[in-house]
Formats: structure tokens, C-alpha cells, sequence
């Protein structure tokens, strides 16, 4: 998968950071003192990819379903990926 796709399952959680830096959080563009409490989020558990965001920020994209846990992404890809596998495994037994 190339990098610059867009990741299509992210994982979030509280950060734990005692450096005193500042990050910029991604969803909302403001900056983000790194000693304050915040979340990670990690797109697809790629934690060289993780990013540094405000809570609040990481709360509201997820009731806005613009942050989907792999789980959640899984099981909206299970109704497009049942049906073909389905089939194979009903040609698979036709062919016995
Ligand atoms: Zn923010």
C-alpha cells in the first residue's frame, strides 16, 4: 500500500507524554502542549505514523465517524467481502 493512501482504520489512545513538546493536533490545525492530557492516533496501528491530537478533537471526529476503529472498518467491509467468498466456497463444493 503506497504511504500517501488514506488509512482506513485508526487506533486511539491516551497519551502519556512527559517531554515538553508542542505538536500540532491534525484535526483541528491548533497546537497541542505535549504535557496536557491528549490522545494518539495511529492510522491502521502504524505507530511510526502516529499522531499527537486533542482529545476533544479525537472524541468528536469519532461520534463523526471520520476516525472508524479496525474493528468497526472490518465490519463494514464484511457485507461487501461475505457474498464473493460465499460463492467460492459454494463452487468449491459444487466441484466434489
Ligand atoms: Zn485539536
Amino acid at each position: 500500500m503506497p504511504a500517501s493512501s488514506p488509512p482506513r482504520w485508526w487506533q486511539a489512545r491516551r497519551a502519556q507524554n512527559r517531554k515538553p513538546a508542542t505538536y500540532r493536533c491534525p484535526l483541528c490545525g491548533e497546537l497541542l502542549p505535549a504535557l496536557s492530557e491528549h490522545m494518539l492516533i495511529v492510522p491502521e496501528g502504524d505507530s511510526s505514523r502516529r499522531r499527537h491530537a486533542h482529545t476533544e478533537c479525537v472524541l468528536r471526529a469519532r461520534r463523526a465517524g471520520l476516525l472508524p476503529t479496525r474493528e468497526e472498518w472490518e465490519r463494514s467491509q464484511s457485507g461487501r467481502e461475505r457474498r464473493p467468498r460465499l460463492w467460492s466456497r459454494v463452487r468449491a463444493m459444487l466441484r466434489r
